[in-house]
């Protein structure tokens, strides 16, 4: 299996625990600088975009504590690890979430020709999205879309197509920690700079699903919106006051 390479030279951001799980203590601005480092050094790096969910799911399974063990880079991606940050005396400005990193990334790609692939969604979704994402980044250059709806025993030949279109980034966006996982078993394979989980984020860039209002954003009830939009996602809430209580009962870093 290939390993997830740390390049010397790249200045890494602090690095602290939230319950007992990474995170690093970045910046949109900080995280396109080192996506910039990564895109010209060498092996695959998995950022990972980490919400409330995912430090509590990791307490449990096996997959999710590999993800937090082997990626490059681990984000806020929610108000919950934000809101964790603060409360543990390590605060950050802000979010570093997903739909923000596609962007970002579509925008190196405008500058440098990384060359992105995109997987993930439903039928039709990711190439929506990348389309939407070439239109309002002149320049990026996009290597390939396709859909995330197939079984895990299909990864290889799905990761042999994707290589074939030889993407420097690969944007996955098939849910927690399946995402992820996908980006470390097919790394060799793919040979890609950046692999990213972005969850829902293609589904947004594709038009299909909103963000929430800004203001709903600002009073960081996001969550709430998108559970009102889709009742599915109410394992993910039930994991909301699990995170908070737990983290109010944890020390200060
Ligand atoms: N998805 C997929 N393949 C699957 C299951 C889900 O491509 O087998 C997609 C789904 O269509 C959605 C995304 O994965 O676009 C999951 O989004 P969610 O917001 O649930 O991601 P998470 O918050 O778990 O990262």
């Amino acid at each position: 299996m290939a390993e997830v390479a740390v390049t010397p030279g790249i200045q890494l951001p602090e690095r602290v625990e939230i319950l007992g799980f990474p995170i690093d203590r970045v910046t949109l601005d900080e995280t396109r600088r080192l996506m910039r480092d990564y895109l010209a050094s060498d092996g695959t790096k998995l950022i990972l975009t980490a919400d409330s969910n995912a430090y509590i799911n990791a307490a449990t399974d096996d997959g999710y504590r590999r993800m937090f063990r082997e990626a490059a880079l681990i984000t806020p991606d929610s108000a919950g690890p934000v809101w964790a940050l603060s409360r543990l005396g390590r605060p950050v400005p802000g979010r570093v979430s997903g739909v923000d990193l596609v962007e970002c990334l579509c925008q190196l790609s405008a500058e440098t020709g990384a060359r992105m692939y995109f997987l993930g969604s439903a039928p039709g979704i990711a190439e929506l999205a990348a389309k939407n994402l070439a239109e309002r980044f002149p320049g990026m250059v996009v290597a390939g879309a396709r859909d995330g709806y197939f079984s895990k025993d299909d990864d290889t030949r799905i990761a042999q197509e994707i290589a074939e279109t030889k993407p420097d980034v690969l944007v996955v966006a098939m849910g927690m920690p399946r995402q992820e996982l996908f980006i470390l078993d097919t790394a060799e394979a793919i040979g890609a700079k950046i692999g990213i989980g972005v969850g829902g984020s293609l589904d947004v860039h594709s038009g299909t699903v909103k963000r929430a209002p800004k203001v709903i954003q600002k009073i960081k009830m996001e969550w709430l919106w998108r559970l009102l939009l889709n009742p599915k996602k109410i394992a993910k809430v039930r994991n909301l006051p699990v995170f908070y209580w737990r983290v109010r009962r944890s020390k200060p870093l």
